[in-house]
């Protein structure tokens, strides 16, 4: 058998790579051995110091050249290797548009060249090239070994200290230019930060196995445990459906591939490490992810990139999410999906905003990331391969774009866009101890949506009079098992505590559907149409322990003081009281025993549903208030999912058919005198908040950042002819509410943003 040029070279390297010369003798006696190995006349090595590639070594060019020879990033072929990190690989090295002839060199009798880029943390740090006098092409395997070569050689120099990694990120930032990257607006917001991978790429410290049976074996370990870890992940997507689970049958088809598998061992017989004979391999998957156009082809090459990734974090046992790694500064995490734990475990004071390959707005991750005021740009392409750890990121999250390694120009009206939202702030936090009460007189209750431990801080910046929806399953939702009786109720009492004499409307668990949760698995109900599905009140009645456990850790919480619960989803009377009755059940048992209870306990009921909305008069008078869901309403409504984009823009929160329910539901629950509160997102936006006034609701319950412009609205606005126009309105055939609202709005003087 002939030995390949690779594993000659390998072998050769590992002699040099152990020896304790100097780094300069060890380039020195690897280009000899490239040189001896591939039949170069050429064989030179250039790296990147203080921003520059300079001749470090070289067999066949003038010795003179060394430390002399030097080229600007994108300067001559080496410059422009460096640059796009790719290789070239020419017969007439003349031919080319780069091509810039060094005297000193005495390179003009070499005809043919080719180079290839040493890349470390996804940056150029130096090329390695080969050249020949005779004109002519190197081979696929010629320049495979170079890239091996190349592998070797960005350890080497990182070992030795020869690589400044600031200065190649930035030069590789510099080279690369600034891109606009569009997505869907998932949540509202400006960061700018330094790009971060949620998994982090792994560095690979080893290249030159010392033990090629070793390395075998640790693949062989961790495919075994890859093929696991999807094989579980399959098992769970089953209940979550949809893109993730295409996803992952394509992860499946790869983690079982036999071909991918062998190229690796083929890169391990050479003489590589595991981690690096994976990369290697990734390498070549990269060039041709390049090269194809077709873009569902591309995709699956990104999922097979992504399983490389999973596969060295395996073998190097680095599996820890970036989270973990103590990052300082402002930071924008990337990821091709979150869980709301995972969100949840970044250090607030660094996470500026979150970029996301997936994503949808009802996502739970983006729930989460609202509540913690963290902008979300979801739907963004090829992120991978457009941004590089360390990159500067700016993230509108109300444009829905990413600009990425901005130029001054950008930044600086990225700068004037976050002035203006900075001044709007300011004007807003004056109006804090203002009454949110129209200028004429009509007093409107704001409350804000809260659902997270350190939520309750926001009653003090905001003033809100309340908190009119607390979102229970949050903490279900960022737990691995089902959150326990006592930390339920030690978080209830923490808000409560904050809030003092506030009210906090607990709404009970809405989990099931799409906030699926992996420990409440129900094998009878596995949903088709999860929004419509075992959800909320419905699986909560289903599971009678899961209810009792909560309504105890609410009554415990509200111990000698006045507690609000409210039941998500009611589509029948029936519903409210059986829920009721769990409550009241555990409450008479905790008198019965002696314990501490509630000094009086309100219920209520969210209509959410069309349903319910029909049989109100039964409702009311057993319900001490409602409050309107109306992201579920509208959705069963106009029977569109709230989580299809293609939907989003299609109906809107201002037609005739929404503005006419709500006013019915609003005229009933006058009539019976129970409280009625908006705490979907249509009330924390100022034009869809007026016409919610208009047509009578006088308390909303909002996310917190709307509280400003909210009030800024009410304040501003002469109720009255509104509410005359807005009868008007809904009593003809197709009316343009949006426009026709927006343009009173601007005439009245109303600030609607
Ligand atoms: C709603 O549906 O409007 C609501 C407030 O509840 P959620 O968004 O949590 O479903
Ligand atoms: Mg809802």
């Amino acid at each position: 058998m002939t030995i390949s040029p690779a594993r000659a070279i390998l072998r050769a390297l590992h002699e040099v790579m152990a020896a304790s010369t100097s780094a300069q003798a060890k380039l020195n006696a690897v280009v000899n051995i490239v040189a001896e190995q591939l039949s170069s006349e050429v064989v030179s090595i250039y790296l990147l110091r203080d921003g520059v590639l300079e001749l470090f070594a070289t067999k066949g060019l003038a010795q003179a050249a060394v430390h002399v020879t030097r080229l600007a990033m994108g300067e001559g072929l080496t410059g422009v290797i460096a640059a796009t990190r790719e290789p070239l690989n020419l017969a007439e090295a003349r031919a080319h548009p780069d091509f810039a002839y060094k005297p000193e060199t005495g390179e003009e009798i070499f005809h043919s060249f080719a180079g290839v880029p040493i890349v470390r943390r996804e940056a150029s740090v130096g090329v390695l090239c080969v050249q020949h006098v005779d004109p002519r092409q190197y081979d696929d395997v010629e320049i495979e070994t170079l890239q091996t070569v190349a592998m070797v050689l960005a350890e080497l120099i990182a070992g030795a200290g020869l690589i400044d990694d600031v200065a190649a990120a930035r030069a590789r930032s510099a080279a690369s230019g600034p891109v606009r990257l569009a997505g869907l607006k998932l949540v509202d917001g400006l960061a700018r930060g330094t790009a971060v991978f949620h998994q982090p790429r792994v560095v690979i410290e080893h290249t030159v196995a010392d033990d090629i049976e070793a390395e075998r074996a640790r693949v062989y370990g961790a495919f075994t445990r890859m093929r696991e870890q999807i094989d579980g992940m399959m098992a769970q997507a089953e209940f979550a459906g949809g893109d993730t689970a295409d996803v992952l049958e394509t992860y499946k088809m790869f983690a079982y591939d036999e071909g991918w598998s062998r190229r690796i061992n083929e890169a391990i017989d050479t003489g590589l490490t595991a981690e690096a004979a994976i990369e290697r391999v990734q390498q070549r998957t990269r060039a041709k992810m390049r090269s194809i156009p077709d873009p569902y082809l591309r995709e699956r090459l990104t999922d097979l990139d992504d399983l490389s990734n999973r596969l060295i974090r395996i073998v190097s046992g680095q599996l820890g999410s970036a989270a973990r790694s103590g990052l300082r500064g402002d930071t924008i995490v990337l990821a091709r999906n979150l869980g709301p734990a995972e969100l949840l475990e970044y250090d607030r004071r660094v996470l500026k905003g979150v970029v996301l390959e997936e994503g949808s707005l009802t996502a739970h991750v983006t729930i989460v990331a609202r509540a913690m005021g963290v902008p979300v740009v979801g739907r963004v392409r090829d992120l991978r391969t457009t941004i590089a750890e360390g990159d500067e990121l700016l993230v509108d999250g109300g444009a829905g774009t990413v600009l990425v390694r901005p130029s001054a120009a950008m930044v600086a009206s990225f700068a004037a866009t976050s002035a203006l939202k900075a001044r709007r702030q300011a004007e807003y936090a004056k109006l804090r101890d203002l009454p949110a009460a129209t200028r004429d007189g009509t007093r409107v209750t704001l409350m804000m949506n809260a659902g997270l431990t350190g939520d309750a801080a926001a009653l003090e910046t905001t003033n809100a009079d309340g908190i009119g929806l607390f979102r229970t399953e949050f903490q279900f939702l960022v737990s691995a098992t089902l959150p326990r009786r006592e930390r339920q109720t030690a978080l209830y009492r923490s808000i409560l505590d904050a809030a003092g004499d506030r009210p906090v409307v607990f709404r009970t668990v809405d989990i099931g559907g799409d906030k699926a949760v992996p420990y409440m698995r129900d094998g009878d109900h596995a949903d088709e149409n999860p929004a419509m599905g075992w959800r909320a009140l419905r699986l909560a009645l289903g599971r009678a322990g899961l209810m009792k456990a909560q309504a105890r850790a609410l009554l415990d919480a509200g111990a000698g003081r006045t507690l609000d619960i409210m039941f998500p989803m009611v589509s029948e009377p029936w519903e409210f009281d059986r829920a009721k009755r769990i409550v009241e059940d555990q409450r008479a048992w905790l008198a019965r025993t002696g314990h501490a209870t509630p000094a009086a306990v309100r219920y209520g009921a969210m209509i959410e549903v069309p349903a319910i909305a029909e049989t109100l008069d039964v409702l009311l008078p057993r319900v001490d208030f409602v409050s309107i869901g109306t992201n579920d309403l509208t959705q069963f409504l106009f029977a569109a999912d709230r989580a299809n984009p293609a939907l989003a823009e299609r109906y809107d929160w201002l037609s005739p058919a929404i503005l006419r329910f709500l006013r019915r539901i609003v005229v009933l629950a006058d009539a019976h005198d129970r409280p009625l509160t908006v705490c979907g997102e249509m009330g924390g936006r100022p034009l869809e908040a007026l016409a919610l006034l208009a047509v009578g609701v006088r308390r909303l319950s909002i996310t917190p950042a709307a509280i400003g412009p909210i009030k800024a609205m009410i304040r501003s606005v002469e109720l009255g002819p509104v509410r005359e126009a807005m009868t008007r309105w809904l009593a003809v055939a197709n009316p343009q509410v949006r426009s026709d609202l927006a343009a009173l709005a601007a005439e009245r003087g109303v600030e609607v943003g």
